[in-house]
């Protein structure tokens, strides 16, 4: 596991590392249960979508 998110409600879920590497040598990380959140990359920075309870974070661009 390389991060675990945890919303309010409790719902919970990690991101795993996939062994798939960019060019650059980024390892892909993927959501180990997407049934349990969604995340989706915008202009303005990463959104994160609870699909338990409905609650959206941001996290801005840095
Ligand atoms: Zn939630």
């Amino acid at each position: 596991m390389v991060m675990s998110f945890e919303c309010e409600c409790g719902n919970r879920t990690a991101f795993f590392a996939t062994g798939d590497r960019d060019e650059n040598g980024r390892e892909y990380i993927e959501l180990e249960d997407d049934d349990r959140m969604t995340y989706m990359i915008g202009e303005d920075g990463l959104l994160f979508k609870c699909k338990f309870c409905g609650y959206v974070y941001r996290l801005d661009k840095l």
